[in-house]
């Protein structure tokens, strides 16, 4: 579809910029990488413009999603927005009493992205600006390689959108997340390597075939969407920046965009956030980019991925640099899990907070009880866990547990299986 050329959005960005090379190329070239050192363009705003119009429109008369602040996001077109994301963003910052007594911290909140609308995952945010973008472009195809969360975003946001969707998985894919990527109409093709693997052959892929993927040729645009984490955490805590941010890292999109949105915030004025500290959480099979702040180098050494993280099973991160970056300039650390820590975490955050998360979010918790272990997150200290991704789509990966064989339908020997387990006097008996 072509969009006419209608109103504009209130977007104040400029231009494309790689800020090693300080190349700048207009806003609507399509030219994912800089030319000169291949890394990932970022988009550039115009910051005192942006004043100015944040300054305008009073908060309480905004979008309540994640064009709330449209201003400092990188859709010209309010067309191609209109299509998308309009029940995305906005997701619960929930007070974790219950976990945080467990972990020793007063004031721990979850960012639940477990809830965010279409897919249930915070990839939600960043294929919305993907599928914007690409409505701006004017095509009418999306292709991603994903993990998991970003092809069911993708299947979902471009089914809404009116586009075709063609998502490419790592032999290693979670099943749950594949069959609903079908079920939402997209093309699923299955590649017979590791998402690593995978994520360089789509590369040549796009170029070959002209589809723009969400996560490659549209990665300047895709990223800018995480930044909205940041906009609504310090929102909902009535624009006080948290002490800490825990982040779950793959790719690294969601830590180095959380830190540009905070920088922002700041430049604009909408909040003091430089105090705010970014922590990682990785799995211990895949953390190249904990190990690389752990060991105090700051050097990304690709990994083979060997996790049932499988969201985060990303061995040569994109983004991880930036990363290393906004953790070290933040003063903040990283911690990881082996995979029964992972599991561990995901239960002890389901029997506290009634969330289920999926092993990504169970990385994210384990780490924050390191975290606080260590010491470098206090008591007091107000403490932001975000929960990436939603368990109901990975439970078949998830260990059994036992329950009772089945019983008679009566009160007899209901009450008598049920006397075993009232109180707690036995575990579960075997399946
Ligand atoms: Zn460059």
């Amino acid at each position: 579809m072509t969009l006419p050329a209608g109103q504009p959005t209130r977007s104040c960005a400029t231009e494309l910029v790689c800020h090693h090379c300080e190349l700048r190329l207009p806003l609507m070239d399509t030219t994912f990488r800089c030319m000169g050192c291949g890394r990932v363009f970022d988009i550039d705003y115009d910051y005192e413009l942006a004043k100015t119009r944040l300054g305008e429109l009073p908060t309480a008369e905004r979008a309540v999603n994640i064009w709330r602040f449209e201003e400092l996001l990188p859709i010209k077109a309010a067309e191609a927005k209109a299509h998308v994301g309009i029940n995305s963003g906005r997701t619960p910052l929930i007070h974790a009493d219950r976990l945080g007594a467990e972990l020793g911290l007063r004031k721990l909140y979850l960012k639940d992205d477990s809830t965010q609308r279409p897919s249930l995952s915070y990839k939600d945010r960043v294929v919305s600006m993907a599928v914007a973008r690409l409505l701006e472009l004017g095509k009418e195809e999306i292709g991603c390689v994903s993990t998991g969360n970003v092809g069911t975003a993708v299947s979902s946001l471009g089914a809404k959108a009116g586009v075709a969707a063609y998502v490419f998985y790592p032999s290693n894919l979670e099943r749950g997340k594949a069959r609903a990527c079908r079920a939402l109409g997209a093309t699923v093709i299955q590649l017979d390597g590791n998402y690593d693997e995978a994520n360089r052959a789509c590369r040549e892929l796009a170029l070959a075939s002209g589809i723009q993927f969400a996560n490659i040729t549209l990665r300047p645009f895709y990223a800018e969407g995480a930044k909205t984490v940041a906009f609504e955490v310090v929102e909902q805590l009535d624009w006080v920046s948290p002490d800490h941010f825990v982040i779950p890292a793959a790719g690294g999109t969601l830590s180095s965009r959380v830190h540009k949105g905070l920088v922002e915030m700041e430049k604009v004025g909408m909040a003091a956030t430089a105090a705010t500290k970014i922590h990682i959480a990785q799995p211990e099979g895949c953390g190249p980019i904990a190990t690389a702040v752990l060991d105090g180098t700051g050097e990304i050494v690709e990994q083979r991925p060997k996790t049932v993280a499988h969201s985060l099973a990303i061995g040569a991160p994109g983004d991880g640099p930036l990363v290393v970056d906004a953790v070290t300039s933040r003063g903040g650390s990283a911690a990881t899990a082996t995979d029964d820590e992972i599991f561990e975490a995901l239960d002890l955050l389901g029997s506290t907070e009634g969330i289920l998360t999926e092993p990504a979010g169970g990385t994210t918790v384990a780490a924050t009880i390191k975290l606080a272990n260590e010491g470098k997150l206090g008591a007091d200290d107000t403490v932001v866990a975000v929960i990436s991704g939603n368990g109901y789509k990975t439970l078949d990966e998830h260990p059994e547990k036992p329950w009772p064989e089945m019983v008679a339908c009566e009160v007899e020997a209901m009450e008598e299986v049920l006397g075993e387990f009232r109180g707690g006097r036995v575990g579960a008996t075997s399946s």
